[in-house]
C-alpha cells in the first residue's frame, strides 16, 4: 500500500497557497498509484493543540475547541471543493490520536528518553518552540515571526535527542531525506551540537494539550503531539512518504526519526521538502498583505490549469514565482498549443476520415518512442519529480505533433495506411491524457472519455482499437 501524508495544518492559520500545494502534491501521487492499480492511503488533516490557538480563542471568546472545529473545517471543506482525494482527514483533537499520544509519550518514558528538568531560553509563541540564541535577530526577535521572543525559566520534561546524533545522521545519508540539498542544513545543524529536547510545558500556561499522563501538571509538547497524527492516523505503519514544505523539515528529518526510535517505531521510508512561492517576485506575508489564497487563484485561471502550473513551473524541491505572466505562458504554450491542440487535431482526422473505430497495425517506430515515454514518465514520477515528468509529456507531444507533419495522413489515399497513422495517434493521446491524468483529473477524464476510456491507460500499443466519441477544446487560449 503507498502511504502519503501532508502536515497536518495548524488551524490557527487561514488555508494559503503553501498548503494547497503539499496538498495537491500529495493528491497527485495518489491518484498516480490508484490508477495503477495500487491501493493508496492519503492522510491529511489539521493540528489543533498549542499556546497560539489557546490565545487566539481567549481573543475571540470562544473555547479552544470551538474555534479548532470552526478553523478545521474550513480546511475540509476547502480540500473537499477541490476535490483533493484524501482518504482520512485527522484531527489532533480526536480520542484514538489523544490516546495514541499518551501511550507512546509513556513507553518513551518507560524506555528511558524522558526525564524531568528545567529549562531557561528564548521561547517563540509563534513557532511554539524555544529558539537557539544563535538564530535570533535583533532585539531577540524569530527569524520567522520577526517578532521579539520571550525569555523563559520553566520545569519541564526533557526527551533525550542527544542520545540520537548518529542514529539521525546515519537516516539522512541514507537517501530517505529529499532533495539531498536540504539534508546537509539538517548535518550542519546536527554539527553544530545537539542538545536535549524539551517536549512539555508546564499546564499552568498551556493547558490546551494533551495531559502528560503521568504527571497532570504538564501538556505534551505540540510537535510530539502533532508528529504522531502519522502513526494515529494511517492504517499501518510506516509511512511510504511524507511530504513537508522546507520550513518544517528539521521536525520531520531530526525530531520524528529520534521520537520514533525512541519507542521503536520504524521510520518512514521517505520524506520530500518542497520549496516556498513567491508571488509576483515578493515574499508572501501577512504585513504585505499579498498571502495567495488558492481559490482566489483557481476562480482566476481554473483548478486544473493551476494544479498544472504549480508542478510544472518550477522543480519540485526548489522555490518559485507565481505571476500572471508565468501562468499565462504555460497555458497558453503548453495546455492549449500542446496538449489541447494535439488532442483536437487527431480526433479532427479521425472524424474526418469518418473513423470512430480505428484499429492498425502497430507501427514499431511509435511504439517503441512511446514505451521509452512511458518508462521515463514513471520513473521521474516514482521519484517525485513531477516537473521532469511533465517535461516527458510535454516532449511526447511534440513528437506526435511531428508524427502528423511527418505522415501527413490527410494526403493519404490508402485506407491500411491512414488506419495505422490514426491508430498510433489515439494511443499516443491516450497516453498523454493518462499521464496527465493524476495532474489535470477533471479535464484528462472528460479527454480519457472522448475517446473511449473510463481510466488512464500505461501500455502502448497493447489496445487492439482506439475509439473517438466527440471533439473537445480542452484548453481554451487566454
Ligand atoms: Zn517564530
Amino acid at each position: 500500500m503507498f502511504l502519503v501524508t501532508t502536515p497536518i495544518y495548524y488551524v490557527n492559520d487561514e488555508p494559503h497557497i503553501g498548503h494547497f500545494y503539499t496538498t495537491l502534491a500529495a493528491d497527485v501521487l495518489a491518484r498516480y498509484y490508484r490508477a495503477l492499480g495500487k491501493e493508496v492511503f492519503f492522510l491529511t488533516g489539521t493540528d489543533e493543540h498549542g499556546l497560539k490557538m489557546q490565545k487566539s480563542a481567549q481573543e475571540r471568546s470562544l473555547s479552544p475547541k470551538e474555534l479548532a472545529d470552526k478553523n478545521s473545517s474550513i480546511f475540509k471543506s476547502l480540500w473537499d471543493e477541490l476535490g483533493i482525494s484524501y482518504t482520512r482527514f485527522i484531527r489532533t483533537t480526536e480520542k484514538d490520536h489523544i490516546e495514541l499520544v499518551k501511550e507512546v509519550f509513556l513507553k518513551c518514558k518507560e524506555n528511558g528518553f524522558i526525564y524531568k528538568g528545567e529549562y531557561s531560553g528564548w521561547y517563540c509563541v509563534g513557532c511554539e518552540e524555544f529558539k537557539p540564541e544563535s538564530e535570533l535577530l535583533e532585539g531577540n526577535a524569530c527569524p520567522i515571526h520577526l517578532k521579539p521572543c520571550e525569555y523563559i525559566t520553566e520545569p519541564t520534561y526533557f526527551f533525550k535527542l542527544t542520545a540520537f546524533g548518529d542514529f539521525i545522521k546515519d537516516f539522512l545519508k541514507s537517501g530517505a531525506v529529499m532533495p539531498a540539498g536540504r539534508v546537509n542544513e539538517i548535518l550542519s545543524f546536527i554539527q553544530e551540537g545537539l542538545k536535549d529536547l524539551s517536549v512539555t510545558r508546564p499546564r499552568s500556561r498551556v493547558s490546551w494539550g494533551i495531559p502528560v499522563p503521568f504527571d497532570k501538571e504538564h501538556t505534551i509538547y505540540v510537535w510530539f503531539d502533532a508528529l504522531f497524527n502519522y502513526v494515529s492516523g494511517l492504517p499501518s505503519w510506516p509511512a511510504s512518504l511524507h511530504l513537508v514544505g522546507k520550513d518544517i523539515l528539521r521536525f520531520h528529518a531530526l525530531y520524528w526519526p529520534a521520537f520514533l526510535k525512541s519507542v521503536n517505531l520504524e521510520l518512514p521510508e521517505r520524506i520530500f521538502a518542497h520549496g516556498w512561492w513567491k508571488v509576483e517576485g515578493q515574499k508572501m506575508s501577512k504585513s504585505l498583505g499579498n498571502v495567495l489564497k488558492p481559490a482566489d487563484l483557481i476562480t482566476s485561471w481554473g483548478l486544473d490549469e493551476i494544479r498544472y502550473f504549480l508542478l510544472r513551473e518550477i522543480p519540485f524541491g526548489e522555490d518559485g514565482d507565481i505571476s500572471n505572466d508565468a501562468i499565462l505562458r504555460r497555458i497558453n504554450a503548453e495546455l492549449s498549443n500542446g496538449v489541447g491542440n494535439l488532442f483536437s487535431r487527431v480526433i479532427g482526422i479521425a472524424i474526418k476520415f469518418g473513423k470512430t473505430q480505428i484499429s492498425g497495425l502497430k507501427d514499431v517506430y511509435y511504439c517503441n518512442k512511446a514505451e521509452e515515454f512511458v518508462k521515463s514518465y514513471h520513473s521521474k514520477m516514482q521519484d517525485i519529480d513531477f516537473y521532469g515528468a511533465l517535461e516527458e509529456v510535454m516532449s511526447f507531444c511534440a513528437f506526435l505533433n511531428k508524427y502528423i507533419d511527418t505522415k501527413a495522413p490527410w494526403a493519404l489515399k490508402d485506407e491500411e495506411l491512414i488506419s495505422n497513422v490514426l491508430y498510433a495517434l489515439l494511443d499516443g493521446v491516450s497516453l498523454v491524457c493518462s499521464c496527465l491524468e493524476p495532474f489535470m483529473p477533471n479535464k484528462m477524464q472528460k479527454a480519457l472519455s472522448a475517446i473511449g476510456l473510463s481510466a488512464p491507460i500505461f501500455s502502448p500499443c497493447a489496445k487492439q482499437s482506439h475509439r473517438v466519441f466527440n471533439q473537445l477544446t480542452l484548453f481554451p487560449r487566454r
